[in-house]
């Protein structure tokens, strides 16, 4: 890395319409501030969200547009009044680099749901200036939003779970603490899904992978050790299970039918839905009413969340499944997360490729 008049601009992969294909793209960094961080990016985990804001699926992108948010970034220069982290840690950076930091939500670790959150990518830092993501050679983060990743932790390893990893963490940790063996399901075996399975296992639940196919099903249950398999398009299948579940954590990223899902529940049983699907989803509140259903939505996690994720990980040797590629391939890594073909996680190895 050059000198920091250098690190001022920054180059990264940008999506410049609802093409959603990305190319270099050369921008401005803020001068890190007394709060700041500037950050080297090492790896950036490629998550179905970047693929929907890049093709403006959500219906608020601006371009240029460059994603990422499960950032890995060794840190380079510290603003004064930063303690917390020292020159050349190595840190992560989630969904969001902002919020107001005085609200009640912000004041119980919730600021993720905070009206001012900002996010790290496609949206207005305080200063005016575009944020933009990991997808990166650098970034100027404020540091209430970086953590620490363990030093046991291989970097790249740890960077599915700064999103990924903790939308699944944030909802599926209210089930954590009983004693019960909470029967969960994991609709859709995809990045958040995968990671899904192996927290709720490693949380102690009896845990059902519930997938479109039986393609995934030897890994599933031989890699990540789930403890049953239920094909979605299998009416037997699916018949059996009725009633038997406590909670189903939906990741499915395109419009799916709830009532079949919401029939597989428990009295009290709860669908957490975390997939941002672009298109209304529909159910049948008769369901809901007669078996006291809920149906709770959650938005990745907090910092405290993360860091508890990362220790949880550390604690329980887990191993993220990931697939590392240069970001030159990064178009190509979006169609095959597309196409439903990637075990089960791109992350670029950002730091390792030539961005030019
Ligand atoms: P992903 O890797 O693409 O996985 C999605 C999985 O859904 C697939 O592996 C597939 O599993 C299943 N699926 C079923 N039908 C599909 C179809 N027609 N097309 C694609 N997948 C299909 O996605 P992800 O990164 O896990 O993200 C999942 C969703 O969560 C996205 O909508 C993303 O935006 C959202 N998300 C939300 C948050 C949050 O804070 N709430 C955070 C991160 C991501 P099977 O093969 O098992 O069927
Ligand atoms: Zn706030």
């Amino acid at each position: 890395m050059g000198s920091l008049e250098v690190e001022r601009t920054t180059i990264g992969w940008a999506a410049r319409d609802p093409s959603g294909v990305l190319s270099p793209y050369t921008y401005s960094l803020r001068e890190t501030g007394p709060d700041d961080i500037l950050l080297r990016v090492l790896y950036c985990g490629v998550d179905h969200t970047d693929l929907h804001q890049v093709r403006g699926e959500l219906g608020n992108t601006k371009y240029p547009l460059v994603p990422g948010h499960e950032v890995i970034g060794e840190v380079v220069e510290l603003g004064s009044k930063v303690k917390n982290f020292k020159v050349g840690d190595i840190i992560g950076v989630g969904g969001i680099i902002g919020s107001c930091e005085k609200c009640t939500l912000c004041n119980s670790n919730l600021e993720q749901y905070c009206s001012n959150r900002i996010f790290t990518y496609n949206d207005v830092y305080k200063d005016g200036t575009p944020t933009q993501g990991g997808y990166s050679s650098a970034m100027v983060i404020h540091h209430r939003f970086a953590v620490k990743i363990p030093e046991k932790l291989a970097p790249e390893q740890a960077a599915p779970l700064l999103c990924a990893g903790v939308t699944a963490y944030s909802p599926l940790k209210e089930f954590m603490d009983s004693g019960k063996v909470y029967k969960g399901g994991i609709l859709g075996l995809g990045g958040v899904g995968h990671l899904a399975v192996m927290i709720a296992k490693a949380m102690g639940h009896h845990v059902t992978v519930i997938s479109s196919s039986d393609k995934k099903k030897e890994e599933a249950m031989e890699h990540l050790h789930a403890d049953a398999f239920l094909v979605s398009r299998s009416e037997d299948e699916m018949k059996q299970a009725i009633n038997s579940l406590d909670y189903i954590l939906d990741t499915v990223p395109v419009v799916h039918p709830l009532p079949s899902y919401i029939s597989l529940l428990k009295t009290e049983g709860k669908l957490l839905l975390v997939a941002a699907v672009p298109q209304p989803l529909q159910f049948l509140a008769a369901d809901m009413i007669r078996g006291k259903k809920a149906i709770m939505a959650s938005f990745i996690g907090s910092v405290k969340d993360t860091e508890e994720l990362l220790n949880f990980w550390e604690e329980k040797g887990l191993t993220t499944m990931i697939e590392v590629v240069k970001i030159d391939v990064v178009n190509e890594a979006f169609e095959r997360m597309e196409r439903n073909d990637v075990r089960y996680k791109f992350v670029l190895d950002v730091a390792g490729s030539n961005l030019q």
